[in-house]
């Protein structure tokens, strides 16, 4: 059997209309996935192009400003994936960030990841779908601290930190919980930075590799993640960074 294959699993990914979360879909369907792509916005451009690839998908709305929101999606329905990838950001100087600031990002950011993985692992485990596995979309600001970002930082310092709590739970469950730390990604999310010329230059300049990273970079680290192939990883957080951590 092909150790990387996701051949009968039921996957679902969240922000799957756009960008990182859509590439992470992508994989997993090329993988033998069928893949819920749960979103805010719908994720038709998505399923459109997993379906015509000849893999399996729909769509699901899921906004997570409520982090509660995905409470009664898993029940019953066979997943045995979540990608915890919906993000957000909030700039603005330490002095002056808002508590408005503060809770948006961390609800979507922090809290949903917990509480739709939480949902998720009850519903496997009751429905005795494992071995399951979790990833979470992490951030270099996993590991250092950014600047004008102080909620995201902390949020995705928290999600470094959840990810480790719940695979020592978990472990002897079935259910691996792992992270993927993306570097500089071609996104809507970074596009203010592509836009502007210094900051562009100087985040090359700092990337080993030359480039930035394409989603589909962190699609196949997620798949395999999710695959047989990688089921003694737990608690882990993988940059896939063209080497700046390393820098
Ligand atoms: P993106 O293109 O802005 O995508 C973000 C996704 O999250 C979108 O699908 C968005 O939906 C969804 N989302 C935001 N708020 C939501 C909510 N309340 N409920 C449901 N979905 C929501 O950015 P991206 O770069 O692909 O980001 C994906 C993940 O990677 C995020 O967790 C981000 O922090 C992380 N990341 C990105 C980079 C990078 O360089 N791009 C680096 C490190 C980490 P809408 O389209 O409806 O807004």
């Amino acid at each position: 059997m092909n150790p990387f294959s996701l051949e009968g699993r039921r996957a679902l990914v969240t922000g799957a209309n756009t960008g990182i979360g859509r590439a992470i879909a992508q994989a997993l369907a090329g993988q033998g996935a069928q893949v819920t792509c749960a979103g805010r916005t719908p994720a038709d451009e998505t399923v459109a192009a997993i379906r015509a690839s000849g893999g399996a998908a729909e769509t699901m709305s899921l906004d997570l400003s409520d982090p509660m929101a995905a409470r009664d999606v898993f029940e019953g329905q066979g997943y045995s994936i979540l990608v915890n990838n919906a993000g957000t950001i909030r700039r603005g100087d330490a002095l002056d960030f808002t508590q408005a600031d503060w809770d948006a990002v961390m609800d979507v950011n922090l809290k949903a990841v917990f509480f739709t993985a939480q949902a998720f692992a009850r519903a496997a485990l009751a429905s005795g779908h494992t071995p399951a596995a979790v990833v979470s979309i992490a951030s270099l600001l996993s590991f250092q601290g950014g600047i004008r970002v102080a909620s995201y930082t902390a949020a995705k310092h928290g999600v470094a930190g959840v990810t480790k709590i719940l695979a020592n739970e978990w472990a002897e469950k079935g259910i691996t919980v792992n992270a993927v730390a993306p570097g500089y990604i071609k996104t809507n999310n970074t596009a203010a930075l592509q836009a502007d010329p210094e900051r562009s230059r100087a985040i090359l300049e700092r990337i080993p590799m030359g480039r930035w990273g394409q989603p589909e970079d962190i699609g196949g680290t997620v798949a395999f993640l999710c695959s047989p192939a990688a089921r003694y990883v737990t608690g882990a957080v993988i940059n896939v960074d063209g080497g700046w951590l390393a820098r």
